[in-house]
């Protein structure tokens, strides 16, 4: 007889639940921080053109030289760092601890924070210390170097600004967890192109241990997976290792390569979508029965007097928000709703009101 999936499967495998996605079809999606807008006419159009001259029968260039050239000029990244491509920066995240899983390894960041962190740790074997937020989610700085000098983990994520909460940690207690972390520390980046500048891109030369992390998802291309990390070549010389080889297919090369040239119309999308932001934040200031996080992301963290509820009377009026009650203890009555156009804000606002 052959053996059980129960029998050969990791058990860290095995104690996973499976990454849930709800569907969202027919509904006003606002769950997952996608840009609502499309890529313009103009731009769509000069895709179609290119794919009809693509040879799909090769592979695409493993080294993704020109994506990687238009992507160092659009992000800024100083010529001293090395880059590693990835099929959004989920991969990227599986990537860094794959590598780093040494036996008794360890990974730590502050908590609640970004799923993909501790689910990659789980399964690759790595301990994962979760650093609890202070209450109002601004860095226990004493408690992150405490468990840094006791854990002395490989690894550091940092979220620049956080998620789920939309908050930016103080360039100062990011210095200082670079300055003290025996490891890596990685400045994940997915949502500066609404932060107001804030990045420590340029700050690559000044720590030898840190690696930021971009995505193009949050910037209006979720869909075409693509992330990258940049740091010392030293260490990017080893995490390129486990990349696969094709993870950037030659499509994903060519649009990529092509949206970044027009970078102003990704960034005139993320400028409304912050005065959006603006605009949601001070409507549902005015109440006095619910309280909003101030953010620096495309999203805002809303605590509610009943989140199940709320979530569940949105969904029913098709609106789809992400709800994060119960998935820690400082989210109690927590739910996030990704900014999306000013109609689709509007419709929020009112449904919003009607299902508190
Ligand atoms: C969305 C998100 C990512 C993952 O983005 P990809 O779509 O995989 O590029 C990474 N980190 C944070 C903090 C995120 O919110």
């Amino acid at each position: 007889m052959s053996a059980s999936a129960d029998d050969l499967i990791r058990p860290e495998v095995l104690a996973l639940s499976a990454y849930k996605v709800l569907s969202a079809s027919g509904m006003i999606k606002l769950d997952a921080m996608e840009n609502p807008y499309r890529l313009s006419a103009g731009l769509r159009d000069s895709i179609a053109e290119m794919a009809h001259d693509i040879a799909f029968n090769r592979y695409p260039d493993a080294s993704a030289s020109e994506l990687k050239a238009v992507l160092r000029v659009a992000m800024r990244v100083p010529e001293h760092a090395s880059l590693v491509l990835g099929n959004g920066s989920d991969e990227l995240i599986q990537m860094i601890e794959l590598a780093l899983a040494r036996p008794g390894a360890t990974v730590l960041a502050p908590e609640p924070g970004f799923v993909m962190y501790r689910r990659v740790a789980d399964y690759c074997g790595l301990n994962f210390v979760g650093v609890p937020l202070k209450p109002d989610f601004s860095l226990d700085l004493p408690a992150m170097l405490e468990a840094i000098e006791q854990a002395r983990p490989s690894l550091v994520f940092l979220a620049y600004p956080h998620n789920p909460t939309g908050v930016l940690f103080a360039q100062a207690e990011v210095e200082a967890i670079l300055q003290a972390s025996p490891g890596l520390v990685v400045v994940d980046e997915a949502y500066t192109p609404f932060a107001g500048g804030a990045t420590f891109m340029a700050r690559l030369g000044d720590f030898p241990n840190l690696i930021v992390m971009r995505t193009l998802s949050k910037l209006g291309l979720a869909g075409l997976r693509l992330g990258f990390m940049t740091g010392a070549p030293d260490w990017m010389d080893q995490l390129e290792k486990v990349r696969l080889p094709y993870n950037i297919s030659t499509m994903t090369q060519a649009i990529a390569t092509r949206v970044l040239g027009s970078m102003d119309a990704l960034e005139n999308q993320a400028n409304s979508i912050v005065e959006q932001r603006a605009r949601v934040f001070d409507e549902l200031s005015l109440r006095n029965d619910i309280t909003v996080v101030p953010s620096h992301a495309n999203f805002l963290m809303i605590r509610v007097p009943d989140a199940d509820r709320l979530f569940e009377s949105l969904k029913e009026r098709r609106v789809l928000i992400k709800n994060l009650h119960g998935s820690h203890p400082l989210l109690d009555n927590c739910v996030r709703v990704t900014i999306g156009s000013p109609s689709e804000n509007d419709v929020f606002l009112a449904q919003f009101v009607e299902s508190l």
